[in-house]
């Protein structure tokens, strides 16, 4: 329940729904994937064809859900959503892929859990837009082709390296999501007020934006609770100093960094001279799954730089002490 977590949370996606960006020139950043992108729908428009399928990775909440809306809205077709653990059975996909209108978008989020045998049958869609269904069983079974519709498939990933390779080598698009700049995100929490008609400083969206961990979805939830403060103790105005001061008692630092990260960090200087020591170990010592240090604490340490990863562990970096006000020792 971290407030700095870039998960969806329910509350986020009622509240992200109202949000999304409809059109490419909306969605603030991922320039180079925008540009990209732009051509690619244009020429598919042109030639009358589906659009290429593309397959979108990088951490959560950068906007991969937003993007694959995006690329139904400008491609003028409707946009069918499902997620990986989602498919259990091959007929659950050939139920989905048979309900598609000609050159639609199915977007599978989490698309790294699709179970093996769900690929297989994904294959042969994505490439020659047809199923193979096995029908009857043992001696008698036989296989039958069904055509489908060409389609668009928008896959999303937090893990690349978990897709299979002949899955990844199907799509014709591949674009990895960055971290975003401090300035965009500030655009990003612009926006958002402005559609939630929040009245909110220059100032304090440049230190909700400083907060947010590169993330979008992290900005906008920053954004909401700073409101809630100003509400209920200013007049609805969102302040430089509101905005300090409500982040501070969120326990949001300036760098965006919660009291989970500096107990992390803490433990590995004071218990470890700052490393290098091995995941398992800093897991051990604040409590935590080595996975969920991996998956969600330490991207973000990384992509700062107060984190590096070595052949013998991670190990903190001198802009660790600054940032804390710790002599080394
Ligand atoms: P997950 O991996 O958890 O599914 P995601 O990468 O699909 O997350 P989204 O749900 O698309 O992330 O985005 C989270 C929120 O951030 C949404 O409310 C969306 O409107 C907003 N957002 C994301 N990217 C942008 C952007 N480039 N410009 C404006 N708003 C954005």
């Amino acid at each position: 329940d971290r407030i700095i977590s870039s998960e969806a949370d329910t509350q986020d996606l009622s509240f992200e729904k109202s949000l999304r960006p409809i059109q490419l020139h909306e969605y603030i950043g991922q320039d180079k994937i925008k540009d990209n992108l732009k051509v690619f729908i244009e020429a598919a428009k042109y030639r009358e064809e589906a659009l290429d399928h593309v397959l979108l990775y990088g951490p959560p909440g950068l906007g991969k859900t937003t993007l694959a809306t995006i690329i139904a809205n400008e491609m003028g077709v409707n946009i069918r959503t499902t997620a990986g653990p989602a498919i259990e059975r091959p007929g659950d996909l050939a139920a989905i892929l048979t309900a598609l209108e000609p050159g639609d978008v199915l977007f599978i989020d989490e698309i790294h859990r699709l179970p093996r045998a769900i690929e297989e049958v994904l294959y042969p869609a994505m490439e020659d837009y047809c199923l193979d269904i096995v029908i009857g069983k043992g001696p008698s079974a036989r296989s039958v082709r069904l055509d489908l519709p060409p389609f668009t498939l928008v896959g999303a990933t937090t893990r690349a390296g978990s897709v299979s390779a002949p899955l990844r080598d199907r799509f014709g698009v591949l674009s990895r999501l960055e971290y975003y700049e401090v300035e965009q995100l500030k655009d990003i929490v612009e926006r958002t007020a402005t559609v939630l008609q929040i009245g909110i400083e220059e100032l304090a969206s440049w230190e909700i934006a400083r907060r947010s961990r590169g993330t979008p979805r992290i900005a906008n939830r920053l954004l909401r609770r700073v409101r809630d403060f100003a509400q209920v103790k200013g007049d609805g105005m969102i302040t430089k100093e509101l905005a300090d001061n409500s982040l501070e008692l969120l326990q949001v630092d300036r760098l965006g960094l919660d009291h989970i990260d500096h107990k992390l960090l803490l433990g590995m200087i004071h218990k470890f001279k700052g490393g290098p020591v091995g995941l398992e170990t800093i897991a051990a010592t604040i409590g935590e799954e080595a996975h969920t240090i991996e998956d969600v604490y330490e991207p973000y340490l990384l992509q700062i730089g107060f984190l590096q990863r070595t052949p013998r562990g991670r190990s903190v970096t001198h802009l660790v002490y600054d940032h804390l006000n710790i002599k080394p020792e």
